[in-house]
């Protein structure tokens, strides 16, 4: 009985990741189900002797419906094995490119029909992207953006979409090389031998929160050094790069002490920083780890907070990170004009990050502090829902209900004007109100994530 309930319980845990997922659809006569991963074991080998990078991902998922199964890697897969959970059987199946209904992004889906279960499915192929090989060294990164469709873990392996949390393994070897390399990653890592290491991420991760850097030795200068969190645990901080040095270390130290003292103890068991200095203005987050210029910093080390600790279950929340680190980086003015946007209600299928964050959705943000003001306004709510929700993925559903619980206050018509783009609660004894700008942006676009070009990030690597 008591495992009968460990396991019950742990199979709701997994169907969990499901409720945040865009709803599985029918083309034709197939229906495409979106599934949960459990459990990825990813083998990454990159060979110098035949210059070229190479995958194997096993993978365990459930399907809780009949139909054919998603998943997403840009570079089309190789060979992919699939077998029921279990058992040894497994076969060969393909994949095919398939657009979802909103039209804008593709996912492949399995070219076959399974039942709802738990299955295996190895899958090999090919990262291409952002791998720069030389005579006898390699540099590889998995750059993200969520500005850009598919620009996730997806560009160099196979993952699900972002609404799927799931225990990721990883085994990194570069083989052929008497070069020693390092591999920056925000995950336990356990070196076996040179140039060879195991890596556990934490079960929280999704397709997005992966920081992974792969380069030889000496290509940047590293520093070390531990912080003490206000919670008595010690974060690592490891911060590289070709730029001055001292400027990220103290920078990185202040931000943190003034983070922790906004929004509670650190959410990671580290920091990892690399600072590309003038290469570019911008910068990346990832969960306790960065990419940025020293500009960025403490926007990307807030998103550690909101985005890469608690982090958006799809494109339609991810104004929600990006309005509040502009907030911060405005330094929490007060009272914004509101303009109308659909930044929270896009396609369901959608997974890009409306730009209009930065500003507009900003000015969002500052206006409900304002009508929060006699309550504290919203810094007290914005430190409970980041700590109480920490490691779960969120819709903008659930943060505008948890805001409306924190205040006991309405906000459904502020919501629907200036988020969803929609009036959902007109009718017809409730005539739709046009709302109106109600006044004028209070900063210029967030300069903070620059579209890059494949050149630009391959210098980064
Ligand atoms: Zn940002």
């Amino acid at each position: 009985m008591k495992y009968l309930i460990l396991c019950l319980l742990s199979l709701n845990i997994y169907a969990n990741d499901l409720k945040n997922a865009p709803s599985s659809f029918q083309k034709g006569n197939k229906s495409y189900q979106f599934v949960d991963f459990q459990t990825v074991n990813y083998k990454i080998s990159y060979d110098l002797k035949t210059q070229t990078a190479e995958y194997f991902a096993h993978i365990k998922f459930e399907i809780t419906n009949k139909g054919y199964p998603l998943f997403d890697v840009v570079n089309a897969p190789e060979v992919i094995m699939i077998g029921a959970d279990g058992t040894r059987f497994e076969e060969n199946v393909s994949a095919t490119l398939i657009s979802l209904p909103n039209r804008t992004s593709e996912m492949f889906a399995l070219d076959k029909e399974v039942e709802p279960g738990l299955y295996h499915l190895k899958i090999t192929g090919k990262i291409t992207r952002l791998v720069k090989f030389n005579s006898n060294t390699v540099r590889s990164a998995f750059w993200m953006s969520d500005l850009e469709d598919r620009a996730f873990l997806e560009r160099y392996l196979p993952t699900n979409l972002d609404y799927d949390q799931y225990q990721m393994d990883l085994d990194v070897e570069v083989e052929n090389s008497d070069v020693e390399h390092v591999l920056m990653v925000n995950c336990e890592k356990t070196e076996l031998k040179k140039n060879h290491w195991k890596m556990s991420c934490p079960a929280y991760y999704t397709s997005s929160l992966l920081f992974f850097h792969l380069f030889e030795e000496g290509a940047y200068e590293v520093e070390t050094f531990t912080m003490e969190s206000i919670n008595k645990k010690s974060v690592e901080f490891t911060v590289y790069t070709n730029e001055t040095m001292s400027r990220y270390t103290e920078l990185a130290k202040k931000v943190f002490v003034e983070l922790e003292n906004d929004y509670g103890p650190w959410l990671h068991d580290q920091m990892i920083i690399y600072g590309t200095g003038g290469m570019f203005g911008g910068g990346m987050e990832y969960a306790g780890a960065t990419l940025t210029s020293i500009r960025a910093l403490g926007h990307e080390m807030h998103h550690s907070y909101f985005a890469r600790a608690m982090s958006p279950a799809g494109g339609n929340a991810g104004w929600v990170d990006e309005a509040l680190a502009s907030w911060r980086d405005s330094n929490y003015p007060r009272g914004g004009g509101l303009s109308r946007t659909q930044m929270g209600g896009h396609s369901e299928y959608n997974r890009v990050t409306d730009r209009n964050a930065y500003s507009k959705g900003m000015n969002f943000i500052a206006h409900i502090d304002e009508k929060v003001a006699e309550k504290n306004g919203l810094m007290p709510f914005l430190k409970d829902f980041g700590q109480t929700y920490k490691y779960q993925t969120f819709t903008t559903e659930f943060f505008q209900s948890k805001l409306e619980d924190f205040f006991n206050q309405d906000f459904s018509e502020l919501f629907n004007g200036y988020i969803y783009g929609v009036a959902k609660s007109c009718g017809v004894n409730n005539p739709c109100v046009e709302l109106m700008d109600l006044g004028a942006e209070l900063v210029p676009e967030n300069p903070y994530h620059p579209q890059l070009s494949e050149e630009q990030l391959e210098n980064l690597l």
